[in-house]
């Protein structure tokens, strides 16, 4: 298999640049024909010799996947589907598969969700990426692609990494992704437009604490273990306490914030006693709550709250003095909404 280039740093790139017999700094004109110019193909790279590029085609590609499908919501929020082909076991099998990238506009930014793996390892019990089981890790390329292939690519303001897949899961990928995104070689972005969501594998994300400033989303649901257990299987592995346990260690009073997602399932997680439990467990750690409406899946016993609901439990936790805010909802009838996103090819 050719080497993908989309997701290399000018540094991998000079290497690869001279095994292709071309000069190192080829290494830096290629970055720049990546993310700059952000080109389809090796033969668009012109300030490359002739020869030097046919040399690298050979052992190289561009790596960019193009989208095999887009819908958009009545709100304005696009999903767009992207084939995948992703490394099986430890031969060199490859497994094809659709991830979901969705666009949401609004009126000062565009923010894309991406999916960092296709399907899930995680089993979350009400999400439908978690039904689908896993199906391999996304490369970088394919990640980037997400950005770069989709009509809004040269106006998108923030990501967020909230589609399919757990990112802590395939941390690597997702954290050459940030290089790309961040560097100055690369999209030059702020860490600050870029949040990274986790059920909260603690491994990874003590790494992902040290090793870049963006900002960070938990999925918490419930502050209560056996009750969080019921619905998160990684409870068993890592407990929410632990996780906010170890984020009491990091500062997040500066530019860095730290949010938790609570998706309000009705009569399940939304009583007084767990408004109190949560104050209880984020007392002393400066972040926010997402309250979500849950969207209704098949098989599923629990439903979503009114908003009438949701504003009472927003006003629980508000009193406790957590800082709780209800997050609109937006391409629930593309199923492009939190939870939904199951890469489904629904045409043709
Ligand atoms: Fe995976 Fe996130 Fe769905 Fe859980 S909620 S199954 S971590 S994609």
């Amino acid at each position: 298999m050719k080497e993908r280039l989309l997701g290399k740093t000018p540094e991998e790139l000079k290497q690869i640049a001279l095994s292709a017999g071309l000069p190192a700094f080829a290494g830096k004109q290629i970055a720049r024909w990546l993310y700059v110019n952000r080109v389809r193909t090796i033969s668009e790279m012109t300030n490359l010799s002739k020869a030097g590029r046919e040399a690298l085609a050979a052992i190289a590609e561009v790596g960019m996947l193009e989208p095999l499908d887009v819908q958009v919501s009545a709100d304005g929020t696009k999903k767009y589907l992207f084939p995948v082909r992703c490394p099986v076991g430890a031969g060199h099998d490859v497994e094809e598969s659709c991830v979901e990238a969705v666009m949401i506009p609004e009126a000062d930014r565009k923010t894309l969700c991406v999916s960092s793996q296709a399907g899930c390892k995680m089993g979350c019990k009400f999400c439908m990426t978690g039904r689908q089981g896993f199906h391999g890790n996304l490369g970088a390329a394919d990640i980037l692609s997400q950005f770069f292939a989709i009509d809004e690519a040269g106006e998108l303001t923030n990501t967020v990494f909230m589609g399919m897949g757990e990112p802590l899961d395939n941390w690597e990928e997702v954290k050459r992704v940030i290089t790309v995104l961040t560097a100055d070689w690369g999209l030059a972005w702020s860490p600050k437009r870029i949040t990274l969501s986790t059920i909260g594998v603690i491994p990874t994300l003590r790494r992902f604490l040290d090793e870049c400033k963006c900002h960070l989303a938990v999925s918490l649901h419930n502050p209560f273990p056996e009750e969080r257990l019921e619905m998160m299987p990684v409870q068993k592995a890592w407990t929410a306490a632990e996780v906010v346990r170890l984020l009491k260690t990091y500062d997040f009073t500066g530019q860095r914030r730290v949010s938790f997602e609570y998706t309000v399932f009705d009569g399940w997680n939304n009583t007084p006693r767990h408004a109190d439990a949560l104050v209880r467990l984020l007392r002393g750690l400066e972040c926010r709550i997402n309250l979500i409406r849950f969207h209704r899946i098949p098989d599923f016993p629990y439903g979503p709250a009114s908003a009438r609901a949701m504003e009472e439990f927003r006003d629980m936790l508000s009193e406790g003095g957590v800082t709780a805010t209800i997050r609109a909802s937006r391409g629930e009838d593309i199923f492009a909404a939190c939870g939904l996103l199951a890469g489904k090819h629904n045409k043709g």
